[in-house]
């Protein structure tokens, strides 16, 4: 093996998450090789042979840095000199607190730029195997390609690898009305009492579920995009088609009522139950069980707040379902990115279980910092996790739950409680103040650490 082989980073994948990788190892000084296999290879996606192509909508979602978690993590990577929000910033469209941005010039330029850098080259072609050695980072996106997928579920096993993903909506626990719901697991199933109570159960009366069926029927769907649907319904039906295969199917299914007692109305039994699971180890999310659906957005809050117990629900991610390769981060991934059968190789973006242009660009950055302080030989810890690139990272590489890991977008459910602060919907304000005040303060201090050492 070349030294150059050695000390070169190479990253596969020149999207969001490669093309800032790659801008900010090379601006730590060490060489860059991205190796993207468009405009060779194509994807159903993607239209350009642009690196930092938005393949779908154009926005980078909220900006305001004090009260969104999207917005907060483009502060951060504002401060860490990020080239994809640099980009974005200079081809803004108006869309009120939102950034939005003009895809094509916006492409355009990370592309120009990176190019222009003199630590980087762009290699076009596909990659198929996983690299032996040398120092790589793999961000192919979710629509990496075939063999290169093949490659990577041989390596981690093949249920360690999704190539759809399955989101059941996510609602922050503090939204839920437990004067309407409990915490039973069916059967009271479980060696501990916290698993006996790991389920959270809202009741529905037969009127209740007639009328939520005939909203689940009526509601407006999304359509699959075209090459998306191979091999989908494996096990992860919308439940609005398993309404259309029967009005019963749900109570027979993810809705069943058995094994439960109403904490409120012992003497009433369910007509059917909506179960949520939790989602991350702080227990501040849950996940709607068996409810993926492609129903579109508007309509997911409003049929789901008719479920007894969410009518005030806040969603920290409402449902979907799409083709997405994603590895299960939680039990491959150290917090170092590194995957830990083949420590050279480093995952980022969407492909490690983030979702969305700026989370993706977001682990981007992370992953090429990290990458070239290990090439440098100066020991970088990760993010820290009070961060909202700290909060995604901690989540995705050990706070999810391993069994049920699906795609997330940052939010404050990842965050950890600031003492003190009230709770619920009155607080909210002042907590996400508080979240966003420490994540600066500590995001500033991570980066400062590493201008020491480099001066
Ligand atoms: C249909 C669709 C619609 C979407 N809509 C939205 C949206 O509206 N908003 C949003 O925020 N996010 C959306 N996403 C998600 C969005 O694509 C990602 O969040 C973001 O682009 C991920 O960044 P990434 O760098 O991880 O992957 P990508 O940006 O996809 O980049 C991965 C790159 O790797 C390349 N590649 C793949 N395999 C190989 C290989 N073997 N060798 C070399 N190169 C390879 C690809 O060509 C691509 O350029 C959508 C995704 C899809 C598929």
């Amino acid at each position: 093996m070349s030294a150059c082989m050695t000390q070169t980073l190479h990253i596969i994948g020149g999207g969001m998450a490669g093309s800032e990788a790659a801008w900010q190892a090379a601006n730590m000084g060490v060489q860059v090789v991205i190796h993207e296999m468009r405009p060779k290879v194509e994807t159903f996606a993607h239209r350009t042979g642009h690196l930092a192509e938005m393949v779908c909508s154009n926005s980078f979602r909220s900006d305001d840095d004090e009260q969104n978690a999207v917005g907060l993590l483009h502060w951060e990577m504002r401060a860490a000199d990020g080239l994809i929000m640099a980009k974005a910033d200079e081809h803004r469209l108006p869309a009120g607190g939102a950034l939005a941005v003009d895809r094509d010039p916006f492409a355009e330029s990370v592309t120009e730029a990176l190019m222009a850098h003199p630590n980087v080259t762009v290699e076009y072609g596909e990659i198929t195997e996983l690299p032996s050695d040398g120092h790589w980072i793999i961000a192919t996106g979710p629509l990496t390609s075939t063999s290169l997928g093949a490659a990577i579920q041989a390596e981690t096993g093949a249920d360690r690898l999704a190539f759809f993903d399955a989101i059941a909506p996510i609602v922050y626990a503090e939204s839920i009305d437990m004067d309407v719901a409990w915490l039973q697991s069916r059967y009271d199933k479980g060696e501990t009492e916290e698993e006996r109570k790991a389920y959270l159960n809202c009741p529905m009366t037969k009127d209740q579920y007639e009328a939520f069926i005939d909203a689940l029927l009526a509601a407006d769907k999304t359509e699959f995009h075209e090459g998306e649907t191979a091999g989908y319904f494996d096990g992860c039906l919308p439940i609005e088609v398993m309404a259309e295969r029967g009005r019963e199917t749900l109570r027979f299914g993810p809705m069943k009522p058995v094994g439960l007692t109403n904490v409120h109305k012992p003497d009433d039994k369910p007509y059917a139950v909506v179960q949520l699971r939790r989602d991350n180890a702080l227990g501040t999310l849950y996940n709607i069980v068996g409810f993926q659906t492609k129903m579109k957005y508007g309509a997911q809050s409003e049929v789901f707040k008719m479920i007894p117990g969410l009518e005030n629900a806040s969603f920290a991610r409402l449902g979907g379902i799409h083709r997405n390769t994603f590895i299960n981060s939680p039990t491959l991934l150290d917090d170092q990115m590194r995957l830990k059968s083949r420590p050279n190789i480093r995952f980022a973006g969407q492909v490690t279980g983030v979702e969305g242009y700026v989370e993706s660009a977001a682990m981007g950055l992370l992953a090429g910092r990290l990458a070239a302080a290990e090439i440098l030989g100066t020991a970088l810890e990760t993010a820290p996790q009070n961060t909202a690139m700290g909060a995604l990272v901690h989540h995705i590489t050990g706070g999810a739950e391993a069994k049920t890991f699906q795609p997330m977008n940052v939010n404050f459910g990842l965050f950890q409680p600031v003492d003190g602060l009230k709770g619920g919907r009155r607080g909210r304000k002042d907590r996400y103040k508080a979240y966003t005040d420490r994540a600066k303060s500590d995001w500033q201090a991570w980066l400062d650490a590493q201008t020491k050492v480099d001066a």
